[in-house]
């Protein structure tokens, strides 16, 4: 490999030579020699960024308003020599830094495996057979084959190329896609110029090609500018966004009142001072949210690995919210509704219409004609099937243990089984026939077109695709005994129709014999000069577990909608099968193409099904949906569908048949391409949302209640029912690791049962700050209660003052099961029951309330007394009350708002 670091020119070197020095073959490497390789030029990865260090990490959480606040207080107290208070706010401080770094690094950890999960893979050829391999495992000498939407793997030298046009903005900033071929480019080029190298990390815009890899890993030009791919995404959503802005807002104002408190109560009040400066502390730590944005960073993190549980891969935060208020779903068909398990059934030809036998994708099976096995000597045109869908083909298939599987498009995989079937030959017909050129699939003209020479100086074009785009190439077609005949065109579309009506996927192949010196293929030698052979149906079964699936997003009142490439009749069939509504009712691309805008919007909202799309149709969908005020939800696999999922509310890109372009377009990936997971990721999303709506309405009515038991304490010049270091202690240890538990709660039960939440709903909602006011109100009458109750009992200040903090803790708890259960009730058995995390930090606290209350040692520094008994089980009762208030004010609410909906539903 050293030879190849000395000879850096590949680029105007010409292919062979550039093979040579790699020691390379155009059939590529055998796998031997590529792990050899690979222990030489080690992973072809990029090296990571330099992480920040774990120690200017956890000064990082230093980095907060409220403890700056905390840390000149401790200076204050220090100077009038309060040493306990000194000590207690340093140790709140650093335990609470502490647990902010565990919480983050565990957020990071689950954020890198996410990425991990996003590995690129690459199609290579090994032992001179196309495989798909880890892209960090490419080495110098392997052939790798790119196609339109691949992002390239590594820096490679071309050395085949069919419209190969590549977009190198990543490198060069120019986004106008440069063409790409084998011709040596000018030793002097700049790399924008060397059109003989497809450069990693540049994004493959059209055509197809096969390249020798050069430089792998650091080596590769993007390797050289370090530093480029660092980027970091930052764990925020739109709404975490605006709470962080809320609270520090929130922050400011306190300080202010805080300071002015001070002011008055010192010259106006004449209080003392170090009394004074602490229960201003006091107040300054209860009423701040400080631990509000920790938790909801946990509360995100939780939900990307729910979702990634469930095969939904997050790319983009803040889509994470828009999953939950989805109300239109887009699916593609092929692979996402339908298995895109693909077996050939039928055959129709001129003559006969045949059947095919056989399982999944073994190349092992019988065609039939009326009930009886028939042979290709007999049929003649069978052989010309064969041969077509075997040649027009990109796909390879493997045997395993397991059975066959596909390498490359499953359709092309069924096609390679039925040259087969028909053959007898095995997985690997034809091999006496060599490929000259390709004209590559392309969704918008829809066929595949290949001209192959074989050994005794034939050659040939054959052309798949759609049975439209084919036909209206043919100038004739073929029949049982390749005899040449007119086009009957009407026998072919009702043939079309009838397959498709079953649910077939129907594709039509053709073929032209050329002179034997012809090696390019160009449109102009295809367009009206071929001869039809027939039509080919493959099956292509619905997943079950969609069914279910769309039934699930019907009742959460989310449309589904079905936009495919395919045949409308074939659409209509599969629609029919997998339950979307309308599925009388289909639109194709053409009909789309007459509507005006509104026209469009009108017709999208009201129309399941969009058949022969191209991925223009698909953008114009969403923005006519959009236009409806809808929130959309898009899946895509092509490069072209790149626009659609970028202007969606949530773009959902397939992991498996993806390309790069649309993974990257998008703000979601499925790794399994399944519709059943979309469904689950929109239930992640909706449970996401409620979550961190439940970590803000627990939270804020309890710094609020704490706020105003000191502030009311103050007024009416009396001590604080709690003292300013147990609210110190209540709020930064006690109610950090309560709220926490919030951000795993499980979906409620209904999640899926309600319709999807308003997209401009806003976060500080009338309900909310009813909630605030009405828990904040109960939270100080408890206070207050419970304090004077023990005055009146002649119980010193301390005791009373234990009661009072007790008390606090314990309607928190109670608060915190209330809020698990927002949109039903926390009156039964399940709710009771909670979840292991909620019993766990709720068992914590009680551990660390009953350690300060009755730990001689810690005593003396919280300004504690045991609690007797009777006051115990008199705290919990008043808990009980206090839950028994707020869950029948909610009921109530739940109640008026049920009859109300029905109310609308009647009228
Ligand atoms: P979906 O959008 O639901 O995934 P699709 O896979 O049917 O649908 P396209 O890939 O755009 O959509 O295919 C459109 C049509 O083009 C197909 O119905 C088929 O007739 C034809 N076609 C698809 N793939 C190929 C191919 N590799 N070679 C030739 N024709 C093809």
């Amino acid at each position: 490999m050293t030879e190849t670091r000395m000879l850096p020119t590949f680029h105007a070197r010409s292919a062979e030579d550039v093979l040579e020095a790699l020691s390379a073959g155009r059939a590529g490497l055998t796998k031997d020699e590529a792990a050899g390789r690979l222990a030489e030029s080690g992973p072809n990865r990029l090296p990571e960024p330099p992480k920040r260090s774990p120690l200017l990490r956890f000064l990082s959480h230093f980095h907060n308003v409220l403890i700056y606040v905390l840390i000149v207080s401790a200076a204050v107290t220090a100077a009038l020599q309060h040493w306990v208070d000194t000590g207690v706010i340093l140790a709140v401080v650093i335990v609470n830094a502490a647990i902010g770094y565990v919480q983050e690094g565990r957020a990071e950890k689950s954020m890198d495996a996410i990425r991990g999960m996003l590995a690129p893979r690459s199609a290579v050829l090994r032992d001179g057979r196309r495989i798909s391999v880890d892209a960090a495992d490419l080495v110098p000498g392997d052939v790798v084959l790119v196609e339109a939407g691949d992002r390239v793997p590594a820096d490679l030298r071309v050395i085949e190329a069919r419209g190969l046009k590549i977009e190198e903005a990543i490198l060069t900033g120019e986004s106008v896609p440069v063409d790409k071929g084998t011709a040596p480019a000018a030793e002097d080029a700049a790399l924008g110029d060397r059109t003989s190298m497809l450069f990693s990390g540049t994004l493959v815009a059209a055509g197809a090609g096969r390249g020798v890899v050069t430089v792998t890993g650091p080596d590769t030009q993007i390797g050289r500018i370090s530093g480029m791919l660092s980027r970091v995404e930052t764990l925020t959503t739109p709404l975490v966004a605006q709470m962080d802005g809320f609270a520090r807002w929130l922050t400011l104002f306190i300080l202010i009142v805080a300071g002015a408190l001070l002011t008055y109560g010192y010259f106006v009040g004449h209080l003392p001072f170090s009394d004074l400066f602490m229960a201003v502390v006091g107040l300054s730590v209860a009423a701040i949210p400080e631990g509000l944005p920790a938790v909801l960073t946990i509360t995100l993190a939780v939900g990307v690995q729910a979702m990634a549980r469930r095969n939904a891969i997050v790319r983009r935060l803040p889509a994470i919210e828009t999953l939950g208020s989805v109300s239109v779903i887009c699916s593609d068909k092929t692979g996402t509704l339908t298995r895109n398990e693909m077996m050939a059934a039928t055959l129709a030809a001129a003559e006969h219409v045949y059947s095919v036998g056989g399982n999944g994708y073994s190349p092992e099976g019988a065609v039939r004609w009326r009930e009886a096995d028939v042979h290709p000597d007999d049929h003649r045109v069978l052989m010309e099937f064969a041969r077509a869908a075997g040649l027009c083909n990109d796909a390879m298939l493997h045997a395993h243990e397991a059975g066959w599987r596909v390498e490359g498009d499953p359709m092309e995989g069924a096609l390679v089984a039925l040259a087969g079937k028909i053959t007898r030959e095995g997985a690997e017909p034809f091999r006496q026939w060599t490929r000259a050129d390709a004209i590559p699939f392309d969704a918008a003209r829809r066929y595949m077109a290949v001209l192959h020479h074989d050994d005794v100086g034939r050659a040939c074009i054959h052309v798949k695709g759609a049975p439209e785009a084919v036909l209206a190439l043919c100038e004739n077609q073929r029949a049982t005994h390749s005899k040449v005949e007119p086009l009957d065109t009407d026998y072919w579309h009702r043939m079309v129709e009838s397959l498709a009506a079953e649910g077939q996927r129907v594709l039509a192949v053709a073929t032209r014999s050329v002179s034997p010196d012809k090696t390019s293929l160009d449109t102009a030698d295809i367009e009206g000069w071929l001869s039809l052979i027939g039509l080919i149906g493959l099956i292509d079964p619905p997943r079950a577990e969609a069914v279910t699936a769309v039934a699930e997003c019907h009742a959460a009142g989310i449309r589904v909608k079905m936009i495919t490439g395919d045949h409308a009749a074939t659409a209509r069939a599969i629609a029919g099968m997998i339950g979307l509504k309308n599925h009388d009712r289909v639109l194709t691309g053409a009909d789309l193409d007459e509507m005006d805008d509104i026209a469009l919007a009108d017709a999208a909202v009201e129309t399941d099904i969009f058949a022969r799309t191209s991925p223009a149709h698909k953008l114009r969908l969403v923005t006519a949906l959009q236009a409806r005020g809808l929130t959309v939800a898009m899946t895509g696999d092509g490069v072209n569908d790149a626009p659609a999922l970028k202007r969606a509310d949530a773009g959902i890109a397939m992991g498996l048949k993806g390309s790069e372009a649309a993974k990257e377009a998008a703000e979601f990936v499925l790794a399994d391409d399944n519709f059943a997971s979309i469904a689950a990721a929109v239930r992640e999303g909706r449970t996401v949302y409620d979550n961190i709506k439940k970590v803000i309405s627990w939270t804020l009515p309890t710094n609020a209640g704490e706020a105003l038991t000191i502030i009311v304490a103050l007024f009416a010049g009396m001590a604080l029912p709690i003292t300013a270091v147990q609210i110190l202690w209540v709020n930064l240890i006690t109610a950090i690791t309560l709220g926490l538990a919030l951000a795993f709660e499980p979906s409620e039960p209904g999640t899926m049962r309600r319709p999807p939440r308003p997209r401009d709903e806003a976060l500080l909602t009338g309900g909310l700050v009813w909630h605030i006011v009405l828990v904040s109100t109960l939270f100080l009458a408890a206070v207050f209660g419970m304090y004077f109750y023990a005055m009146d009992r002649g119980y010193p200040v301390s005791l009373s003052q234990t009661i009072a903090m007790n008390t606090l803790v314990v309607l928190e708890i109670f608060h915190l099961f209330f809020i698990r259960n927002i949109h039903g009730t926390s009156l039964n058995w399940t709710a009771v029951r909670g979840t292991r995390i909620v019993w766990a930090c709720v068992l914590v606290v009680a551990a660390a309330q009953f350690a300060i209350t009755y730990m001689p040692l810690l005593q003396p520094i919280f300004g504690t007394e045991a609690v007797q008994i009777f006051d115990g089980l008199l705290i919990m009762g008043v808990g009980a009350i206090f839950f028994a208030l707020i869950e029948t004010e909610k009921q109530m609410r739940l109640a008026f708002r049920r009859s109300e909906l029905s109310g609308q539903i009647e009228t």
